[in-house]
């Protein structure tokens, strides 16, 4: 192996439940993928084709661990989704095979510097500051398909110190799973160990210090973090 000038970074690692863990490559995270959570936010949905940003895996915070109030914002949001899990190399994969690459699925928060993001989008400049940084996706314990079941029609929940403010079904994203994989592997060659973060429903909002998020999504394992 090539001697390097200081240890070359680790793979963020997402336990599994009943299993090895996973190692996390790339982040993927879908935009407007729920017509309320659009509305909310000022557009219409069209079906014309999805369209993605992405997180680095740096950004990864395990559930269950405090999130730092990340700096050079004043309006951190909370963004409730279904995290999918590729577990095999897809590229060009038509929508009726598309399942067959997804090694599992599990709640994750994609959180937002709301203020840096609206800034980018009047400028029409790209939202990485906005959605890539530390801390800012945080990922709960992935389940593998074989125990997932027919997620199609899940609840999906997100409370702040117990209070619901995101809730809705896994049936009402605009693109489904199998349509999502299958676009982004005509852009990008998928590989296992990535995320497809799928979009949020309405309720999103700010969180501050001292706050408690727990999200949910059927019986997968639960997400958690305090923001301190
Ligand atoms: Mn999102």
């Amino acid at each position: 192996m090539t001697k390097t000038v200081f240890p070359p970074c680790q793979a963020p690692i997402i336990p599994v439940v009943g299993q090895d863990g996973f190692p996390v490559g790339r982040i993927f995270c879908v935009g407007r993928n729920y017509a309320d959570h659009a509305a909310e936010m000022g557009h219409e949905v069209d079906r014309e084709a999805p369209f993605y940003f992405t997180k680095s895996a740096h950004a990864i915070l395990l559930s269950g661990q405090d999130m730092p109030y990340p700096p050079r914002t004043s309006d951190l949001h909370h963004e409730m989704e279904l995290v999918v899990a590729i577990g095999e190399t897809a590229s060009n994969i038509p929508i009726d095979q598309a399942m067959s690459v997804v090694f599992g699925y599990g709640c994750g928060l994609d959180m937002t510097r709301r203020d840096l993001q609206a800034a980018a989008k009047e400028k029409r400049r790209p939202w990485d500051t906005g959605k890539d940084f530390d801390n800012s996706a945080i990922i709960a314990p992935l389940t593998p398909v074989a125990d997932a079941g027919d997620i199609e029609h899940l609840a999906i929940r997100l409370s702040v110190n117990d209070e619901v403010r995101q809730i809705s079904t896994l049936d009402k994203m605009v693109w489904s799973i199998p349509e999502i994989i299958a676009d982004l592997s005509t852009l990008y060659t998928l590989h296992a160990g990535d995320l497809i973060m799928t979009g949020t429903p309405a309720g999103v909002g700010p969180v501050v210090q001292g706050d408690v998020l727990r999200g949910t999504i059927g019986d997968f394992a639960p997400l958690e973090t305090r923001i301190v």
